[in-house]
């Protein structure tokens, strides 16, 4: 009961690694056929084709939901790869280590031109057609941050506000329309994130990290849980609406 017996087109973001992979995968399992976007295409690929070996329908292609003109194109193509697309997953995101008094400003604009106004892109690419064919489904894929800001977070904190703002605002706008907006936020979920960052600045960002409660969190979560929960939200029947949701490891809970 808990997914669409239908076939409803989605598009995530993120695609190529962590839980928007993981996301992917879910839902061309349950018979979505899925548009993958990220900067790494070949990763995109790569995943697309093991969906396709699977029996299930999968379309990859380059996406920067920093810039407007690949945000364009990737909607473009997948509006013809799968037609109208029913099920939007924005997982795509970085954290960067600041402190936010430290961050210098064309710094924190280009993590608020990726995680901030590139969701508000892809709004712009897909909901519209959503609200005029009366259904859809959009995950913004939060962290649980926004409830319990942690240091050396400043720009991405602002960002994730940001983002849950605009879903708040866009739930009550979209009311009677038939299309949902619904905020996820994941506690510690093991993935990538955190690959890039020089092993020092980690040292130091973990210590900090373990002292307000992340050695409480001994257990990470698995991508596929996230994604359990993303194909559970959007799976929900018409008439009820999953607005926000928290995922965390099972255990005791950061405060
Ligand atoms: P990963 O680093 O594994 O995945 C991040 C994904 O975002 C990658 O596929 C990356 O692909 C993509 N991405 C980054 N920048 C861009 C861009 N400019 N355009 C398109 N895609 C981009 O991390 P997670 O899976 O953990 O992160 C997914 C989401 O989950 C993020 O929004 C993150 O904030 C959120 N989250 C993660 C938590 C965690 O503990 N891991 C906790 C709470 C929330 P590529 O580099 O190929 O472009």
């Amino acid at each position: 009961a808990l997914s669409h017996p239908e076939r409803r087109p989605a598009v995530v973001t993120g695609a190529s690694s962590g839980i928007g992979a993981a996301t992917a995968l879910l839902l061309a399992a349950q018979g979505h056929p899925v548009a993958l976007g990220a900067r790494r295409v070949d990763k995109c690929e790569e995943l697309a084709e093991r969906i396709r070996k699977d029996g299930g329908e999968a379309f990859a292609h380059p996406l920067d939901v920093g810039d407007s003109g690949s945000v364009e194109a990737f909607t473009e193509a997948t509006k013809t790869a799968l037609g109208p697309v029913e099920i939007v997953v924005s997982s795509a995101g970085h954290l960067e280590p600041d402190r936010i008094h430290e961050v210098d400003s064309v710094e924190f604009a280009a993590q608020l031109n990726v995680q901030l106004l590139g969701v508000h892109r892809l709004v712009r690419a897909f909901v519209p057609d959503m609200v005029e064919r009366t259904r859809g489904d959009i995950v913004f894929v939060s962290s649980d941050v926004v409830r319990a800001p942690r240091t050396r977070m400043g720009a991405y904190v602002a960002a994730k506000n940001g983002v849950e703002g605009m879903a708040r605002a866009m739930q009550m706008e979209l009311e009677g329309t038939g299309v949902r907006a619904s905020i996820l936020r994941p506690g510690p979920t093991f993935t990538e994130m955190g690959y890039s960052w020089d092993p020092e600045v980690t040292g130091v960002v973990l210590n900090e990290w373990v002292s307000w409660g992340l050695a409480r969190h001994s257990q990470f979560l698995d991508p596929s849980h996230v994604a359990d929960a993303i194909v559970h939200m959007v799976g929900m029947p018409p008439g009820s609406h999953l607005t926000l949701v928290e995922i965390q490891p099972e255990g005791p809970l950061p405060s």
